[in-house]
């Protein structure tokens, strides 16, 4: 954990600290190595968030781009008793986890239903087919080549990971992971979310630069910025079937043209 409390305060680990976890209550202990990011770690793990992963710099860095009070916060349900922690809680309650292990799908729905509001970054870069699988997408734009830019995508189930498909919460791809010397006008500079929505067996992709997103969990109004977007897919979806059919027409007048043409002539 990145946070434990020292004197009832939320202090980050320093080397020979001792404190307690604000989930369990139990001693944690400091570690500051060469090796792994600074933290705090328990004298036996039993009893704590069962949910909690190690801590990777992918998660620190993301994490860090957020309000100290925003991150680590700690969920009770009142009525089991049951405690986890959060990566991070935005003042309107909206929940982000930063995933980076492999997780069980029984987990996942667990800690959606747990949480409610939430949304998923997924690191991407772990398993080294999910970007080549992606790319391998077939994406069609829907509306304007914007910021954001949304797309459908025409086979979701060899482009997205089968654990993040058809989910009922956001999920944001960071294919760039800890990679640095990435061209800037990479692809992978961009994040991709899934959206909880399927039209017509596709999956909606809102392509998005970090810093709208991180601009949007700032200012505690990514959700709001999701569901604008998501409101306008049957709009957009409409006018793009519209253009396909006039495509389709024109197509077909070419053909009766031509095969006219080819009767007359013989
Ligand atoms: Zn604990």
């Amino acid at each position: 954990m990145k946070y434990a409390l020292v004197n009832n305060e939320k202090v980050e680990a320093v080397k020979g600290q001792v404190g307690i976890c604000s989930v369990c209550g139990s001693t944690v202990i400091a570690k500051c190595g060469n090796y792994k990011i600074n933290h705090w770690a328990h004298k036996t793990k039993q009893n704590c968030d069962a949910w909690w992963e190690n801590e990777t710099i992918w998660h620190r860095n993301w994490k860090n781009y957020f309000a100290v009070e925003w991150q680590e916060k700690i969920f009770t349900d009142d009525a089991t008793g049951e405690k986890h922690i959060a990566d991070i809680c935005t003042d309107s309650n909206l929940v982000i986890e930063f995933q980076h292990s492999a997780i069980k799908p029984e987990e996942k729905i667990s800690r959606e239903n747990f949480y409610k509001n939430m949304l998923w970054v997924v690191d991407g870069t772990r398993l080294k087919n999910d970007y080549p699988k992606f790319q391998n997408g077939t994406f069609e734009l829907i509306g304007k080549p914007a910021e954001p830019t949304l797309f459908l995508c025409h086979n979701p189930q060899s482009a997205i990971p089968k654990m993040w498909r058809n989910s009922n919460v956001p999920i944001l791809f960071d294919f760039l992971g800890l990679e640095e010397n990435i061209p800037q006008n990479d692809i992978r500079q961009f994040l991709f979310c899934v959206l909880p929505v399927i039209v017509d067996n596709k999956a909606i992709i809102v392509r998005m630069t970090r810093s709208t997103f991180i601009y949007n969990v700032q200012n505690d109004a990514i959700l709001n910025y999701l569901n604008n977007l998501t409101r306008e897919i049957p709009e957009l979806y409409r006018k793009l079937k519209n253009m396909q059919t006039q495509r389709l027409v024109q197509h077909q007048l070419r053909l009766r043209y031509t095969r006219r043409r080819f009767s007359r002539r013989f």
